[in-house]
């Protein structure tokens, strides 16, 4: 619940068994803009007796939402996705705000979260189980699906309001009750506008509880998360180092993790591609969102007898964008999220130019706003050629040979989504199926996704999938038996 002092930062609080609280001790901290770097709100800063307090919360709310029919809890996150819609217009300029992020990208992420939550709304009326074959004579078994119990959502700050939706909505449908952990870069839009939406939905209190931190705070307070027996598992989307850390953390607990994780996105233009379609994805894919969506396109491998053509015309338009404010409708990118953000990018580009590479566009940045940048020639032992640094940056390479490019798309540890561009669909369909990536798309850009796909990677950009799937990763499947006759044993 926000309250808003004329002149003042909003003063906005966390949701903690269905109650809009502060802190312990009422500490609170900033909540900057990347564009004017001010501080627009202030934002409980919690410590791990509010997480405590979330968790018992939730513990305590799971039983009666586990129990709820199914009508009910659709009717709720119905009334979730027109309650979002409803603010779409208050939410386009926090997402600016908050997140420095573009109206189009606000507004895309509203539809699809808008769409989750519709999708979600099914799910109590999806099969809850099946009924097994028993090799005993007269025994009925059957396959129940259960939810688990509490569900810890722990979301990133980059794509706010689509993640930190999906980081709950499926644990939530499949009878789990919530704690939302948002990321301190996103504490609004990434938890505290879910926690506000889902209430006023009506969802009962302790069923969805919201506790935001301060930067820096994370070790003490996410560990009550970790250590609660009460929590049954995580929904984590973040990069993949503390993904890795959080899975042993899970792991040393034997509870289980859901990981969606960094990407190094590839985009292969075949010698048959369409090249002015091909420039026009790739553009979209390199830049969206300042490079800040694990999906964006890292590297184009451009087949030789297009390259040159190709590397001008993707330049000319690299070129002609411009970050700027946000906040403006005709502004296409947005800044970076932080000066650690800037320092990233700029380290990693400087890296590979101190090995050889050149940068042909961009490269350049005022405050934190970074251009659009392409670089040629990096060595394969620049850290950027194979590692995410999560800005607007990405490599253009040649290839001679569609096998060699496939080993250059797979030439990293990560493998979230690819792209291939190609008049010969089937020729797309069978190199996609050797790249090591969890979604492959055929005349299409790297960045994509709607609600109800198997979202997800392969190797270090984790495994999770979500859409359907998910219902797998938030229930248990438990056996029930029932014996007609009395059996016979052999004691
Ligand atoms: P991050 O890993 O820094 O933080 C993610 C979340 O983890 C935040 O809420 C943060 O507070 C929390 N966290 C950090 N340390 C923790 C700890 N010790 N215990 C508990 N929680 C902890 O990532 P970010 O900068 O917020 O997000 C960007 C990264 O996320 C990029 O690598 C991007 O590719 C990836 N990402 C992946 C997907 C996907 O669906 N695969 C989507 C968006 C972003």
């Amino acid at each position: 619940m926000s309250m808003t002092n004329s002149g003042a930062p909003r003063a906005y609080r966390q949701l903690i068994a269905g109650e809009w609280d502060e802190a312990e001790g009422g500490r609170t901290f900033d909540d900057i803009n990347p564009y004017t770097g001010e501080s627009f709100a202030t934002i409980p800063a919690s410590s791990a007796a509010d997480m405590q307090r979330a968790i018992d919360a939730a513990h305590q709310a799971f039983p009666a939402w586990a129990a709820m029919g199914a009508r009910a809890r659709q009717a709720l996150f119905l009334n979730a996705a027109t309650i979002l819609e409803r603010r779409a217009d208050e939410i386009v300029p926090l997402m600016a705000q908050e997140n420095g992020a573009t109206a189009p990208y606000a507004r895309f992420q509203i539809q699809w979260a808008a769409g989750l939550l519709r999708q979600a709304a099914g799910y109590p009326y999806l099969p809850g189980g099946e009924i097994v074959q028993s090799d005993t004579p007269g025994v009925f078994a059957m396959a129940v699906r259960k939810p688990l119990g509490v569900v810890a959502g722990i979301s990133p700050w980059n794509g706010a309001i689509a993640l930190g939706f999906r980081t709950i909505v499926a644990p939530l449908a499949c009878g789990n009750t919530v704690v939302l952990k948002p990321s301190e870069e996103a504490p609004m839009c990434a938890g505290i506008l879910m926690g506000e939406i889902l209430h006023e939905a009506g969802f009962p209190p302790g069923v969805v509880n919201v506790v935001t931190h301060a930067p820096g705070d994370i070790a003490s307070v996410a560990d009550p998360l970790f250590e609660s027996p009460k929590v049954r598992a995580y929904n984590f989307t973040g990069s993949s180092a503390t993904g890795a850390k959080l899975a042993a953390r899970a792991g040393s607990k034997l509870k289980r993790i859901a990981l969606e994780l960094g990407g190094y996105n590839p985009m292969l233009v075949l010698k048959d591609a369409d090249l002015h379609y091909a420039v026009d994805t790739a553009i979209f894919g390199a830049f969206f969102h300042q490079g800040q969506i694990c999906m964006n396109t890292r590297k184009i491998l451009v087949h030789r007898s297009l390259y040159e053509t190709f590397l001008e015309r993707f330049t000319a338009r690299a070129q002609a964008l411009q970050a700027g404010d946000p906040s403006k409708p005709d502004t296409k990118l947005g800044p970076l999220i932080n000066e650690q953000a800037v320092a990233k990018v700029r380290h990693g580009i400087e890296q590979a130019v101190a090995r050889g590479a050149r940068v042909v566009a961009g490269g350049t940045w005022r405050g934190r706003c970074f251009d659009p940048t392409v670089l040629v020639d990096v060595p394969a032992d620049a850290p950027i050629h194979c590692e995410e640094v999560f800005g607007p940056v990405v490599l253009i390479e040649a290839f001679d040979d569609e096998q060699e490019a496939v080993q250059a798309a797979n030439a990293t540890n990560y493998g979230l989504t690819a792209s291939i561009m190609t008049s010969d669909v089937w020729r797309g369909i069978t190199l996609g199926g050797q790249i090591q990536a969890g979604m492959v798309n055929v005349n299409g850009p790297t960045m994509g996704g709607e609600p109800q796909i198997p979202f997800g990677g392969v190797k270090d950009s984790g495994w999770a999938r979500f859409g359907r799937w998910a219902i797998e990763m938030f229930t248990d499947l438990n056996l029930v038996t029932v014996s007609q006759n009395k059996r016979q044993y052999p004691l």
